[in-house]
C-alpha cells in the first residue's frame, strides 16, 4: 500500500479555492509489468465551493485501471510492449486516445490561451496529427500522456466529458 502525498499546492479546479483534506480513497491501477498496486489517494474538499476532488498522481488516468505509462506506449506506438494487458484493452486505449486527442488539443490550446502563453492560435493550425500537435504544447519525452492530463484535470476539463470517457 502506497500513500500518495503530492508536495505541489492544490487549488480547486472549478473556482481555485483552497482545498482541505477530509479522507483517503483506495485506488487500485496495474503497473506496466501486470502488477497490482493499491494506492491511498486524499480526498480533498474545497472550503469555497464544497466539491470533493480527489488527488491525481502523474502515474494515473482518470477512470483507467492501467497505469499512464502503459498507455503511453500504446498510444506512441512503441513496438516493444510490457504492458501486461491483453489485446481488448490495448486497442481501447487506442479507440480512447484517437475519439479524445482533438478534445484534449482544443483544451491545451484553451488552456494555454487562459493562462496567456500567447501564440495559441497560431500554433493550432500546425499541420501534423493531432498526437503530433500536442506534443508541439507539451513535449514528446516519457510522461507525455500525465503531462497531458494533469492540466486537463486540473482546469477542470476532464469532468465535464466523462460520458466520452470509455473505461478499462
Ligand atoms: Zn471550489
Amino acid at each position: 500500500m502506497f500513500f500518495v502525498r503530492s508536495g505541489e499546492q492544490h487549488y480547486c479546479p472549478c473556482c481555485g479555492g483552497a482545498l482541505k483534506v477530509i479522507g483517503s480513497r483506495r485506488r487500485g491501477y496495474i503497473k506496466d509489468t501486470g502488477e497490482r498496486v493499491v494506492l491511498m489517494i486524499r480526498r480533498l474538499r474545497c472550503e469555497p465551493c464544497k466539491r470533493v476532488h480527489h488527488e491525481l498522481p502523474d502515474i494515473l488516468v482518470p477512470y483507467k485501471r492501467y497505469c499512464s505509462k502503459s498507455i503511453e506506449a500504446v498510444v506512441t506506438g512503441e513496438k516493444v510492449l510490457s504492458v501486461g494487458a491483453d489485446e481488448s484493452t490495448i486497442s481501447r486505449w487506442k479507440q480512447w486516445f484517437s475519439a479524445l486527442a482533438t478534445y484534449f488539443l482544443g483544451s491545451l490550446i484553451s488552456i494555454t490561451a487562459r493562462y496567456g502563453k500567447g501564440a495559441a492560435e497560431e500554433r493550432s493550425e500546425l499541420p501534423g496529427s493531432s498526437l503530433q500537435r500536442i506534443w508541439s504544447y507539451i513535449g514528446d519525452g516519457p510522461g507525455w500522456l500525465a503531462r497531458v492530463v494533469r492540466p486537463v484535470v486540473n482546469a477542470n476539463y476532464w469532468v465535464q466529458t466523462r460520458s466520452a470517457f470509455l473505461s478499462g
